[in-house]
C-alpha cells in the first residue's frame, strides 16, 4: 500500500508565458481562470484543489515566466514561490512544467533550471497540435529518455494526456528526483562548485539551489547589492578567486553556463525533433498582412471601427427587450403594491435605477465577446506588436500596450496587467494613463448620451455618425493617455525609452469556451454591481431627491426636486459646472458617480422619473430630450452639452476601484492622488474648452 505521507500535497505549474498554464489548470481542477493568448494574463498565483481516487492535491497556477532568474514583479512572485523563498508552507513539493512544443527550445531553458533544482517533476507537453501545423513533430518519449524526467502530451481541448498527468501527480514519490544531465568544461564546473560550497554553508541553501544561485552570481557584476550584502569578507575572496580561475581558462563568466546550457538543448531537439520542411506557415502569410506597416494600420482602425458599430446595431433589440421587461415589471409593482412613497421608492428609486444600467447589460456582454475573440485568436499580440512602434515614440514600454488594451474592460486588471513590465518607472507610468482608457462603465453612459442627443446620420451609405462619435471618444481616451505618458516620462519618471521584444503566438481558432466563460464571468460581476451598490445608490438617492418634501402640493416635480437634499447639492456645484454646459440635475449625476461611472445612467433614471409627470409613459431618452432649464426655458441638454458631458467622463476619475488598485500597486498614496488630481483636472479643462468654444462656433 502506498502510505499517504508521501504524495505531494502542494504542486505547482510552472511555464513559460502562454505555453498553456492557466489552460492545463483549469483543465486539471475544473476552476475556471481567464486565459488569454499574450504573456502577463495570469498575474498572481492562483490554487485549485484536485480530487482523484479519494486523494487530494493543491495546484498552484504561477506566472509564466522564462527562467529562475525572474526579471519583473510577477517572474519574481512564480520563483519566490518555487524556490520557497516567501513562504515555506506554500513551497510546492513536485512541479509540472508546462512545455510549449512549439517553441521547444526556449521553453526548454526553463525545464532543464527546473531540472536542476532537482525537485520531482514531469513535463506536460502542449500545444503538439500548434507544432505539428508548423510542421514540427516532438518525440516525447525520446524526450523523456534524454531529459530523465517523464514527459506527458497534454491537449487540453481534446482531453488528452489529462488522467495520466493527474495519476502521476499522485505518485510522484515513486519516481526518483531528476538531477542535472548538462556539463560544463571540468575546470568551470569545479570552480562553479567551489562558489556554490560558499553559498551553501553561508546561506544554509539545499545544494541545487546554491548551484543555481551560483550560477547566477556568475552572470551579474552587481552580485553583492543583489542580495548577498551579508557575505564575509573569505566568501567574497573564494569568489573573486574562482572568477579568475574561470576567465584564466578562456571562458566569459557571465556567458559559460548558459552556453553549456543551450548546447545541451540544442542537441536533445536536434534529436527528438523531426521537421518537415513545408512553406511558409499559414501565420507567417497571415503577419505579413497584419504587422504591414501601412495595412496593419487600415486593418486595427478598421476593425475597431466596426466591432463599435457592431456593439450598437447588435444590442438595439435586446436592450429594447429588457427595457419591455423592466417596464412590464414597474406596471406589476404598482398593481400590487398601493399608490404611496413605498411605491414610488420600489418603481421610481430602485427600479428605474438599477433597471436604467442593467438595460447596458448586451452591449456589455458584445465588447467582452471582441475583446476575447480579438486576444484567443492571437490579433491581440500582432495590434501589440504594430502599436509599439507608436508607443516607443511616447516614451512607453511596447509590455504597456497589453495592460492599456486589458484597460478598455475594466482598469482594474489593466493596472494589474502593468506587473509584466520590469523598469518600474515604466510601470508607473502605464499605471498613471491605463484609467484613461475608455472601459466598459463608460459604455453605458457614452450610449446613453448618443442615442439621445447625436442625430442618426450616415454618411456615404455606411458610416454612421453615432458610431463614429462612440469611436472619437475612444479615440480621445487614447490620445490623451499617450500624451500624459510623454509628461510623465519627462518630468517625474524619466527614464531611457526601453527596449521591446515582442513574442506573436500563433494564430488559433478561437475556444468558444474559454469566450463565454469570460462573458458569462463579466455579466455577473455587472449583474451584481447592479444588484448590490447601485441598488444602495439609488434607494438613498431617491430618499435624497424626494425629501425634505415641499408642503404645498401644487408644486410642479421640478420645484420638489429642486427643494430636495440632492437639489440642492445639485445646485450647490451648478456654478463650478455651469461653464462646461451642465446643470444642476447633471451635477448631482456627477456627484453621485464619483465612484462609480455607470451610476450616472441609473441617477438620470431615478431624476427623470421623479421629475417626469406619472401618466406620462415615455423613456429615458425621452425625457432627456425634453428637459428644459426651469428658469430660462432652455434644452438641458444639446448635443454640446452631450459632448462636453462625454469628454468628461472619458477624462475624469469617477471609480474608487481604480483609485484602491493604484494605490496597492505602487504601494502609495502619492501615484493615487496624483492620477486622480491630474484626471480630475484635464476632465474640467477639457470639457470648459468645448463647451466654450463649441457655443462661440454656435453649435450649442
Ligand atoms: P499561460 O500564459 O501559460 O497560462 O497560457 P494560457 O493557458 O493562457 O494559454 C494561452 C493560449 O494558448 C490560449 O489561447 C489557449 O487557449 C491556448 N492553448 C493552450 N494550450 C493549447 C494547446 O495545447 N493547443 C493549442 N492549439 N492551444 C492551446
Ligand atoms: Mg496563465
Amino acid at each position: 500500500m502506498k502510505s499517504v505521507i508521501n504524495i505531494p500535497h502542494r504542486v505547482a505549474l510552472i511555464g513559460n508565458p502562454n505555453s498553456g498554464k492557466t489552460t492545463l489548470f483549469n483543465a486539471l481542477t475544473g476552476l475556471k481562470q481567464k486565459v488569454g493568448n499574450y504573456p502577463g494574463v495570469t498575474i498572481e498565483k492562483k490554487e485549485g484543489k484536485i480530487l482523484f481516487e479519494k486523494q487530494e492535491i493543491t495546484l498552484l497556477d504561477l506566472p509564466g515566466t522564462y527562467s529562475l532568474t525572474p526579471h519583473s514583479p510577477d517572474e519574481k512572485i512564480a520563483c519566490n514561490i518555487l524556490l520557497g523563498k516567501e513562504n515555506f508552507d506554500t513551497q510546492p513539493q513536485a512541479v509540472i512544467c508546462v512545455v510549449d512544443a512549439s517553441n521547444l527550445e526556449r521553453n526548454l531553458f526553463l525545464a532543464t533550471q527546473i531540472i536542476d533544482m532537482q525537485i520531482p517533476v514531469v513535463i506536460a507537453l502542449t500545444m503538439t497540435d500548434v507544432a505539428e501545423n508548423m510542421g514540427v513533430k516532438v518525440n516525447a518519449k525520446f524526450l523523456s529518455d534524454l531529459l530523465g524526467v517523464p514527459v506527458v502530451v497534454t491537449l487540453v481541448s481534446q482531453k488528452k494526456g489529462l488522467t495520466e498527468l493527474t495519476k502521476l501527480m499522485m505518485n510522484f514519490s515513486e519516481f526518483s528526483k531528476p538531477s542535472r544531465r548538462w556539463r560544463m568544461q571540468e575546470g568551470v564546473e569545479n570552480s562553479i562548485a567551489k562558489i556554490q560550497s560558499v553559498l551553501e554553508a553561508k546561506y544554509t541553501l539545499r545544494s541545487p539551489v546554491a548551484f543555481l544561485e551560483a550560477l547566477q552570481i556568475c552572470t551579474t557584476d552587481e552580485w553583492r547589492t543583489n542580495g548577498y550584502a551579508s557575505m564575509d569578507d573569505e566568501g567574497i575572496k573564494t569568489i573573486e578567486e574562482n572568477f579568475q580561475r574561470i576567465k584564466y581558462l578562456g571562458f566569459d563568466r557571465r556567458r559559460v553556463a548558459i552556453d553549456a546550457r543551450y548546447s545541451y538543448i540544442h542537441s536533445v531537439c536536434s534529436q527528438v525533433v523531426e521537421k518537415e520542411i513545408t512553406g511558409q506557415s499559414l501565420t507567417d502569410k497571415l503577419d505579413k498582412i497584419f504587422t504591414h506597416k501601412f495595412f496593419g494600420f487600415i486593418i486595427f482602425f478598421g476593425m475597431m471601427g466596426g466591432i463599435f458599430h457592431a456593439i450598437f446595431s447588435f444590442s438595439e433589440y435586446p436592450m429594447n427587450l429588457i427595457n419591455l421587461g423592466i417596464q412590464l415589471f414597474g406596471e406589476k409593482i404598482a398593481n400590487i403594491i398601493p399608490h404611496g412613497d413605498f411605491q414610488d421608492l420600489l418603481i421610481n428609486g430602485a427600479l428605474s435605477g438599477v433597471g436604467a444600467v442593467i438595460t447596458f447589460l448586451p452591449q456589455i456582454l458584445l465588447l467582452f465577446f471582441f475583446l476575447s475573440l480579438l486576444e484567443d485568436t492571437g490579433y491581440m499580440a500582432r495590434a501589440a506588436f504594430i502599436m509599439d512602434r507608436v508607443m516607443a515614440k511616447f516614451g512607453l514600454h511596447g509590455k504597456s500596450f497589453i495592460p492599456l488594451l486589458s484597460s478598455f474592460g475594466c482598469a482594474v486588471p489593466g493596472i494589474m496587467a502593468t506587473r509584466t513590465i520590469e523598469n518600474e518607472r515604466d510601470r508607473i507610468a502605464t499605471i498613471m494613463v491605463a484609467p484613461l482608457m475608455s472601459c466598459s462603465a463608460r459604455l453605458p453612459v457614452y450610449t446613453l448620451l448618443i442615442a439621445a442627443f447625436i442625430p442618426p446620420i450616415t454618411f456615404f451609405g455606411f458610416f454612421p455618425l453615432t458610431a463614429i462619435v462612440m469611436f472619437s471618444l475612444y479615440i480621445v481616451g487614447i490620445v490623451a493617455a499617450l500624451c500624459i505618458a510623454i509628461i510623465f516620462k519627462k518630468t517625474l519618471l524619466k527614464g531611457k525609452p526601453p527596449l521591446f521584444l515582442m513574442e506573436l503566438p500563433s494564430y488559433k481558432f478561437p475556444s468558444w469556451k474559454s469566450i463565454f466563460i469570460q462573458m458569462w464571468e463579466r455579466s455577473i460581476l455587472f449583474l451584481k454591481r447592479a444588484g448590490t451598490f447601485i441598488l444602495g445608490v439609488s434607494i438613498i438617492l431617491w430618499f435624497l431627491a424626494t425629501y425634505p418634501k415641499l408642503e404645498n402640493q401644487n408644486t410642479s416635480q421640478s420645484e420638489r426636486l429642486e427643494h430636495s437634499f440632492a437639489g440642492r447639492a445639485g445646485h450647490l456645484i451648478e456654478p463650478i459646472i455651469a461653464p462646461l454646459g451642465f446643470d444642476w440635475k447633471i451635477g448631482i449625476g456627477l456627484i453621485s458617480s464619483l465612484l462609480q461611472r455607470e451610476v450616472f445612467v441609473s441617477t438620470m433614471g431615478t431624476i427623470y422619473n421623479i421629475d417626469a409627470h406619472r401618466d406620462e409613459n415615455t423613456t429615458l431618452i425621452d425625457k432627456m430630450r425634453n428637459a428644459v432649464n426651469s428658469e430660462t426655458g432652455e434644452k438641458t441638454f444639446t448635443p454640446l452639452v452631450a459632448i462636453s458631458l462625454m469628454v468628461y467622463y472619458v477624462l475624469a476619475m469617477q471609480c474608487f476601484s481604480t483609485v484602491a488598485v493604484t494605490k496597492r500597486e505602487t504601494n502609495s498614496w502619492k501615484w493615487a492622488m496624483i492620477q486622480v488630481g491630474y484626471m480630475s483636472a484635464l476632465a474640467y479643462i477639457c470639457s470648459l474648452f468645448i463647451f466654450q468654444f463649441g457655443k462661440i462656433a454656435g453649435l450649442g
